[in-house]
């Protein structure tokens, strides 16, 4: 079967950014290296700094809105790139970044800035608490607190209906919400037993409780990975995608 033509695209948009810092069309982890640099703002990878990665990683992201539920890797028994569904993709990548912290970092970095920016954006209303509503008998989208029309689509139109039903409050309460979920997803804790051979080896004592001889290992209670996998589904609800192919996991078809 031909390789369709957007994972063909994406891969070689990949590929791009390996040959920019390693010289070669797939160097080790490239896969990882990159899904972490499109997480962060102004990410390294090795002596390579953001202002030249950031041309080739424009072009990976492009075709990362066309080709949005699958993300290219290693097959490791026959060494050459395929595609992966994004949610299989998501379990490998959390494993992966809890051995490097800084990812880690700099994706929570990233999405308190994504949910800075459209929180700004709602925020650009003149009232905090406006509140829109879709007449469809008239077409129009109006403001509850101003009592003014912001906006007029056509009678009936499911676009009025879908606008109001965003408006700038709705936007606020779910960032706010979203933040909430986020921190809690932080503040989960290690696993910690009473008999110290058996806590999480990233368990500290200020952070966890309990006692940790063994500190400063990588985490083996799960705790990290899990929580890589769930804050990136969360950023996937701030990049533009369609969640409908993104839960449906289907491979893209045609050419
Ligand atoms: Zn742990």
């Amino acid at each position: 079967m031909p390789e369709h033509a957007g994972l063909k695209a994406l891969r070689l948009a990949i590929s791009g950014v390996s040959q920019l810092v390693h010289h070669t069309d797939w160097s080790h982890d490239t896969e990882y290296e990159v899904w972490r640099l499109l997480q962060e703002d102004h990410g390294h990878w090795g002596q390579t700094g953001p202002a030249a990665l950031e041309q080739p990683l424009e072009r990976v992201r492009s075709w990362r809105r066309r080709v949005q539920h699958c993300w290219i890797v290693i097959d490791e028994e026959t060494g050459r790139q395929r595609p992966i569904d994004i949610r299989s993709w998501l379990t490998l990548y959390a494993q992966w970044a809890v051995a490097r912290r800084d990812a880690v970092t700099g994706m929570v970095d990233r999405l308190r800035k994504e949910m800075d920016t459209v929180e700004r954006l709602a925020a650009a209303h003149r009232h905090p608490c406006d509140s829109w509503e879709f007449d469809p008998a008239v077409g129009e989208i109006r403001d509850l607190y101003n009592a003014g029309t912001v906006a007029s689509v056509g009678k009936e139109d499911p676009a009025g209906e879908h606008m109001a039903r965003h408006d700038p409050a709705a936007v606020r309460a779910r960032i706010a919400c979203d933040r909430m979920l986020l921190d809690d997803l932080l503040a989960e804790k290690h696993h910690v037993a009473d008999d110290d051979a058996y806590t999480c080896p990233a368990a500290t004592t200020v952070r966890d409780g309990g006692r940790n001889p063994y500190q400063q290992g990588l985490c083996d209670c799960g705790l990290d990975a899990r929580t890589v996998r769930r804050v990136q589904l969360l950023a996937l609800g701030y990049e533009d995608v369609d969640t409908a192919t993104l839960r449906s996991g289907l491979w893209p078809t045609g050419a």
